[in-house]
């Protein structure tokens, strides 16, 4: 390797363990399966979902109890169907047991969909040149000056926190 570029770059793509549309760089940097492919980059297809084999195993919402803790432990062996998607889904044990430990409802929706609301809610990535909420400096944030939020310099935040 060392007599090659191994050494010295980053490994081939073809080399990741995983599809380049499962990773997070592609939320970031969304590419086609072609331009992906002309990268290297590997992709993933497969299907993940459960599959319906016995449509008596979907659970409508109304059968199942809102209180967690009458959710019977069968559950993780029925498929529930998302309320925006319409894609089946399963519950794990270890979800089920997250769920009942912090007394959280089960989740409504697909996994993906969860994911994607929360990725919605992130502040994308380009930095605002602004003032800081309490002493005015001006600073960088994600947050533009007509944000909701407010916003300190570290100063500030360091100062009202400790
Ligand atoms: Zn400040």
């Amino acid at each position: 390797m060392q007599g090659t570029w191994e050494r010295w770059e980053f490994l081939n793509p073809s080399m990741l363990p995983f599809g380049y549309n499962e990773t997070n760089a592609s939320e970031y940097f969304p590419l086609t399966r072609e331009e992906a492919l002309t990268r290297w980059y590997k992709r993933q297809d497969k299907s993940y979902e459960p599959a319906i084999m016995d449509i008596t195993k979907v659970l409508k919402w109304e059968q199942i109890p809102a209180d967690i803790s009458k959710v019977e432990e069968s559950i993780v062996n029925e498929i529930l169907i998302c309320e925006v998607s319409w894609r089946p889904y399963k519950i794990t044990k270890q979800e089920l047991e997250f769920y009942r430990k912090h007394k959280l409802p089960l989740p409504k929706k697909h996994p993906d969909i969860r994911h994607l609301e929360r990725l919605n809610k992130r502040p994308w990535r380009e930095l605002y040149v602004r003032n800081c909420d309490k002493c005015g400096v001006e600073m960088l944030s994600v947050y533009p000056q007509d944000s909701d939020l407010k916003v300190y310099c570290e100063v500030c935040y360091n100062r009202e926190v400790y």
